[in-house]
């Protein structure tokens, strides 16, 4: 077996690690939750639909609003509790999308999707979590306003983390949406795809949404065979990361390949192939000489890769 290389130091993994205490036994507490608003020192994030919108300033921006400010910036909707930093409230409140495009052309505010936020580090990192809370709980609220049982208006309800329906009395709540995000991997060699939409020369993990009625061992190895013909053994636990795009959690694995040839899903796929532990290391330098890379190291699909080419992997 190869040595294996030194990569440096870990990146953090995006949108994780979270230093908002959620009070979630806070959320049906009407007056506490009022008195949390007229906080003057609480704050709030500004999502329009998948923008965010950031103040400009150096040497990174910043991601706070007072209530009254986020406001005044145009028409808004919901607004939801996201926590306590220290005892200060936090909220994130949803700016009518329209009026969040219309702040582009505004050079006091940074107007931006998340992925490029966390990507092009716009903010401090410790904003990441709490956007990524906000961003998937307000787009819950945007396309659940309706009750689906009976179609009747709901309302928000819990500061945000319910909608209950006045007709029929059913209680809605915010859905996460688990992906299974997976490295297939044999000895020295490993899978990686390439979808079409992918950037560049961008090269990453497999993934898929866990249905109904199935354990993630069994998604990592159905969406394993069905996009590129690999069937697989044991199956490792990595790690997970909220995904707000828009409201998934991604279950990051291992998976042992029982097989080598690739037939690739063209539907899901534009390409997928074997990479070498050393060539996969060059990648994630940014190294290799033909200029193929791996997802940025926000994602969980680097830290993934990257714990193979680092680690063994324990599957047992
Ligand atoms: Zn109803």
């Amino acid at each position: 077996m190869s040595p294996r290389p030194d990569l440096g130091p870990k990146p953090r993994l995006g949108y994780t690690a979270s230093l908002l205490e959620r009070a979630a036994e806070r959320r049906a507490d009407e007056a506490a939750i009022a008195a949390f608003q007229n906080d003057p020192r609480a704050r709030t994030y500004v999502v329009g639909g998948e923008l965010i919108v950031l103040k400009k300033a150096a040497p990174v921006n910043e991601a706070l609003f007072t209530l009254a400010e986020a406001r005044a910036l145009g028409r808004t909707a919901e607004i939801a509790f996201l926590g306590l930093l220290a005892d200060v409230p936090r909220f994130a409140i949803a700016l009518d999308p329209p009026a969040a495009e219309a702040l582009k052309a505004n050079g006091d505010f940074v107007v931006s999707d998340l992925r490029s936020v966390a990507v092009r580090a716009l903010v401090g990192v410790d904003d990441l979590p709490p956007l990524a809370e906000g961003k998937a709980l307000l787009h819950w609220h945007a396309r659940h306003r309706f009750c689906s049982n009976c179609g009747a208006a709901s309302n928000l309800v819990d500061a945000g983390w319910r909608r209950d329906c006045p007709s029929c009395k059913t209680q809605h709540f915010p859905r996460t949406d688990p992906v299974v995000i997976m490295l297939p991997v044999d000895g020295e060699r490993c899978v990686l795809g390439r979808s079409y939409r992918f950037v560049g020369s961008m090269w990453s993990c497999l993934a898929g949404f866990i249905e109904p009625g199935e354990a993630i061992e069994d998604a990592v190895r159905r969406e394993t065979r069905e996009e590129v013909g690999i069937t697989c053994g044991r199956v490792a636990y990595f790690a997970t990361q909220p995904w707000p795009f828009p409201t998934s959690l991604m279950i990051g694995c291992h998976a042992e390949a029982k097989s080598r040839d690739i037939v690739i899903d063209r539907s899901e796929l534009e390409d997928a192939r074997w990479f070498d532990r050393e060539e996969v290391a060059l990648m994630l330098l940014g190294k290799h000489p033909t200029g193929l890379t791996t997802p940025p190291t926000v994602a969980i699909a680097y830290h993934i890769i990257r714990a193979w080419v680092e680690e063994e992997i324990d599957f047992r």
